[in-house]
């Protein structure tokens, strides 16, 4: 049993190390680990790209006992479930359809961004399943899932190495070309070349700092650099100048072309273009459509809406208005 158990110590460590490798760039303690026989998702390109379905998905965070016992024993977190306690993720039940634009809007701590944690395994799921082209994700290989699902948050993680490094990341055979065009497409390459190193330089508390706007268009470049089949977005507005807004725009709209998207939309123009929009409120899915069908609705989509779009609808309108902003 000793033995037994040593040998076990050292494959939860080559789990955990080589878990922490794929998801370091967002900076984040997995607590999962990937099953013995788990299975990988065809190959990108063959097909179009796979749908994301939510199956009643019940989710609560881990309390800080339970990650640790977690770490230690290479476990899913699986407790009795505390019905009477309140969920973040209350019994959610979606699909964002194959290559679709799928936004996800509602008020803050609604449980969005949870949403957006599942899908690449940051946690899993307390009861319920997400998928994958059908497939369970906790019988996938991370690797496959880490192929397959590209995220960009609000909040870009870079490591203390170079531009290149920290680029080649998203896509290790890409080529000089492909470092400068999906640079130049996310807006940075003007940054980038006029840095005394160039992609060469190193980046980081102890090299060059990068602008938050400039960390979010890394992360953007490496979003176009990866091209996943399946992409996973905060938008941002806060980082962005506007000058560039629409540039960044465009750019992502390439990104996802094709792609099965699930945004956190704070953009009226991303919002208005999904080809469904889910209306998160308190760890529920309260209301799904589109912008037309539910303005009509005169649900709680409609009151966002007057609360916090309209705003940017009459600046859309009069965009020298917003130009500060
Ligand atoms: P939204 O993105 O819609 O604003 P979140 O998914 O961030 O909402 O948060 C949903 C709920 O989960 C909130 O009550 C929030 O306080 C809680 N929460 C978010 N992240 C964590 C965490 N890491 N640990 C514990 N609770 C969290
Ligand atoms: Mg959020």
């Amino acid at each position: 049993p000793v033995n037994t158990l040593s040998g076990m110590q050292v494959s939860v460590m080559t789990a955990l190390v080589s878990f922490d490798r794929v998801f370091e760039v967002l900076d984040l303690q997995p607590l999962i680990a990937e099953r013995p026989d788990a299975e990988s998702l065809p190959a990108a390109g063959q097909a179009l790209a796979p749908e994301i379905a939510f199956d009643s998905v019940f989710f609560r965070y881990p309390s800080a006992d339970e990650v640790s016992l977690a770490s230690l024993e290479n476990i899913a977190l699986r407790r009795p479930e505390r019905l009477d306690d309140s969920w973040t993720l209350d019994g959610m039940s979606f699909v964002a359809p194959a290559g679709k634009l799928t936004a996800l809007v509602g008020p803050s701590g609604a449980g969005k961004t949870t949403i957006t944690q599942l899908v690449p395994r940051l946690y899993d799921a307390t009861q319920g399943a997400v998928r994958i082209g059908g497939r369970d994700i906790r019988d996938l290989t991370l690797q496959s899932l880490r192929d397959t699902v590209g995220v960009v948050t609000q909040e870009a993680h870079l490591f203390h190495d170079t531009l290149r490094a920290n680029l080649l990341f998203a896509r290790p055979d890409a080529t000089e070309d492909d470092l400068v065009q999906a640079c130049t497409a996310a807006r940075i390459w003007d940054t980038v070349v006029a840095l005394s190193d160039g992609l060469d330089t190193v980046v980081g508390d102890r090299g060059y700092r990068l602008s938050g706007g400039e960390k979010q268009r890394i992360a953007l470049a490496r979003l176009l650099l990866k091209s996943p089949p399946i992409v996973v977005l905060d938008e941002a507005t806060a980082h962005l100048d506007s000058e560039s807004e629409a540039a960044i725009q465009r750019a992502l709209k390439s990104a996802l072309a094709g792609r099965t998207s699930l945004v956190i939309a704070h953009r009226l123009s991303t919002i208005r273009e999904a080809d469904q929009i889910l209306v998160v409120e308190a760890g529920r899915i309260r209301e799904r459509g589109t912008h037309e069908e539910l303005l009509e609705a005169g649900g709680l989509y409609a009151e966002l809406y007057r609360t916090q779009f309209a705003q940017q609808s009459s600046d859309e309108l009069q965009p020298e208005a917003s130009a500060a902003g």
